[in-house]
């Protein structure tokens, strides 16, 4: 039980990660309070629905999951859209909301997040990025730029923080089979199973990840396992390291 005595947020908690996520936690000891829009079928602890585009909510969330909890150790900003397409075909509704869901929000997250966690003697954050964030893929130009941001931030505040024994590290997958992947394969008529195994052969280890994977990365970032890292941007991609 690594994570008795522990309280944690996770953001995105209705998606095929953080549904991952929460449930790994729970197992491991951690009371943990949800966010997402609907979260009303996740079993949790605390549940904080609402919109990361209102700017009070995603300010006021780590707060509302410290007085649910009674404190707060651990948050995983780890909600996320995509929006797909070149620049030429991106419009600037889809930068907003890119922008506002992969970066402003976890900033927000974590700008309230830090004197509580730093108050209590330390935390961690983990920040969903991506491989895109990394090395950018073809024809999401504005999806990549928004990962790549939040891979930034997370090396920043790594670096700002360790000091408050405050932990800011991120996990940097490739393709995860989630909602998020399969109504990709929909909207562009692709059946998802057909796609998500045609994908897989793609992958040096023969199948692309299922959301435990990525969740056993977040846990280990968020454990006293990762001690001594700070600011790090772990790749979990098994072996396909180019978008
Ligand atoms: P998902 O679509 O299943 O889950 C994302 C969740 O974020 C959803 O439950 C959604 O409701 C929530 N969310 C989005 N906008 C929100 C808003 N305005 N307010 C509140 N909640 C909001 O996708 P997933 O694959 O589980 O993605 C989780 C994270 O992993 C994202 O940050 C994504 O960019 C990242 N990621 C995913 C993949 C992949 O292949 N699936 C690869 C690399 C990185």
């Amino acid at each position: 039980m690594r994570f008795s005595n522990k309280n944690a947020l996770v953001t995105g908690a209705a998606g095929g990660i953080g549904a991952a996520i929460v449930r790994q936690l729970r197992a491991e000891g951690a009371r943990v309070a949800v966010a997402d829009r609907d979260v009303s079928g996740i079993e949790a602890d605390a549940q904080l629905p609402g919109n990361l585009l209102e700017t009070g909510y995603a300010d006021g969330l780590p707060q509302a999951a410290f007085d649910v909890l009674g404190g707060l150790d651990i948050v995983v900003n780890n909600a996320g859209v995509i929006t797909r397409g070149k620049v030429t075909e991106t419009t600037d509704a889809d930068w907003d909301l890119s922008v506002d869901v992969n970066v402003r929000a976890p900033f927000r997250i974590s700008r309230a997040a830090i004197p509580l966690l730093a108050a209590r003697g330390g935390g961690a954050i983990v920040n969903t990025a991506s491989c895109w964030g990394l090395r950018p893929g073809p024809n999401h130009a504005v999806y990549c730029m928004t990962k790549a941001a939040i891979a930034s931030l997370t090396q920043c505040m790594g670096m700002d923080h360790a000091h408050q024994n405050i932990r800011i590290n991120a996990v940097c997958p490739n393709e995860v089979n989630t909602p998020m992947l399969r109504t990709g394969f929909i909207k562009r008529g692709f059946d998802p199973d057909t796609a998500v195994a045609e994908l897989g052969k793609t992958v040096p280890l023969g199948r692309i990840a299922e959301p435990e994977d990525i969740a056993d990365v977040v846990l280990f970032l968020a454990s006293d396992a990762a001690r001594y890292m700070c600011g790090a941007l772990v790749e979990v991609n098994g072996g396909k390291a180019v978008g």
